[in-house]
């Protein structure tokens, strides 16, 4: 069977904006009369509603989610001399923020459930460390209060990078409060996807808030006045509009995932390591990571019964080119161990049971 022949695709974005395809059309229009397209209406109602949905003080809508990373980092003041640790066995945006900020980025490895571990931090921490960026990867919170309790010690910041994980909660809160900021991505392939590029930042600190607010829009208090040099970072009218369509879903579309990822962990983890998720932890599943050492087999075999994967992701950040010769292979075992071993499966709400229970048989076939 043929790559276009799959009977699961990986993800399936057409199928999710069928559902706010009449809502959004019909307010296109209007959006296009009215002549506002940048920061009007629309950017500010979505930020309430992010507000309101993450249970955060503030919330600035920019261009992506690096940008939201990478903007708190240049708001906090943090540039060339300084460290920034994050987690190797994540997208590459956790890390080239640091080094666009002009900082060093630095890695710590990783605990049994692929998330930055507290027990490894301390020693990462250096003289010049300024700030964490812990992952909630996958769309599974870290140890993210362990992690703030070690920063606040040393008196660096934490800057969540939450872009996978949009409506998850970590001991009942709400992950990007529980550090100086959080990052959220609304890139297409994300829990909450736009029909473009498109991010936001969550924050409790008025000043930050301000200061970001800055930022993302050339330094300009208003029309005429520069505050400080800025960038342009801004979230367009019709990406929020879309957002705020789909954000009404989310939750709908979260307890979906949620309810696949339980049938694959019931009918799978006897047969494949799966992640075990803590308790105290409400994951949103942007991913659903199996492991076993037959992991390129199994993408072959499973691609023949029609269901497509992903490796996420197969060359930790430590490994990539753009580091040279700085780390060798063995330098954050756990890590690699992911990026050899791991393989992602279909995971969203539109996937069908019949589609679901297609994954779990072929996975049960294989392993027979
Ligand atoms: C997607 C992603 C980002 C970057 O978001 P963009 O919107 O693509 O810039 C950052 N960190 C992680 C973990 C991501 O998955």
């Amino acid at each position: 069977m043929s790559a276009d022949s799959v009977i699961v695709p990986f993800v399936d974005l057409a199928a999710q904006y069928q559902e706010i395809k009449v809502d959004f059309l019909l307010q296109l229009d209007a959006l296009g009369a009215s002549g506002h397209y940048i920061l009007g209406e629309q950017v500010l109602q979505f930020e309430k509603e992010l507000a309101s949905f993450c249970e955060s003080k503030h919330v600035i809508a920019v261009a992506n989610g690096s940008d939201a990373l990478f903007l708190v980092l240049k708001a906090l003041g943090i540039g060339p001399g300084d460290e920034v640790i994050t987690a190797p066995n994540s997208f590459v945006a956790s890390a080239w923020v640091i080094a666009a900020a002009g900082a060093t980025p630095r890695y710590c490895e990783v605990d049994e459930g692929f998330n930055l571990d507290p027990k490894h931090l301390a020693k990462t921490i250096t003289k010049r460390t300024k700030a964490i960026i812990p992952v909630h990867l996958a769309g599974i919170p870290c140890k993210i209060e362990e992690i703030v309790n070690i920063a606040r010690e040393h008196q660096i910041e934490v800057v969540e990078d939450c872009a996978q994980a949009i409506g998850a909660r970590y001991r009942n809160q709400h992950v990007g409060n529980f550090g100086i900021a959080g990052g959220f991505s609304l890139h297409p392939l994300k829990n909450l996807g736009l029909l473009g590029d498109g991010g936001f930042l969550t924050t409790n600190d008025s000043n930050l808030d301000t200061r970001i607010r800055l930022l993302r829009n050339h330094g300009l208090v208003d029309r005429d006045h520069v505050k400080l040099w800025g960038y342009n970072s801004r979230l367009d009218e019709i990406q929020a509009l879309i957002g705020r369509l789909k954000l009404r879903h989310l939750n709908a579309w979260n307890v979906r995932v949620r309810e696949i990822a339980s049938i694959y962990q019931k009918t799978l983890s006897t047969i494949v390591e799966t992640l075990k998720v803590p308790s105290d932890s409400l994951p949103v599943w942007h991913n659903f990571l199996i492991f076993t050492e037959k992991r390129d087999n199994l993408r072959n075999y499973l691609l023949t019964r029609g269901i497509d994967t992903r490796v996420h992701y197969p060359i930790p950040i430590h490994l990539q080119e753009v580091h040279g010769n700085e780390y060798v292979r063995g330098s954050f075992p756990k890590a690699e161990y992911q990026s050899t071993n791991s393989l992602s499966l279909p995971i969203y709400p539109t996937l069908t049971d019949h589609q679901v229970e297609a994954v779990t048989t072929a996975v049960k076939d294989f392993f027979e």
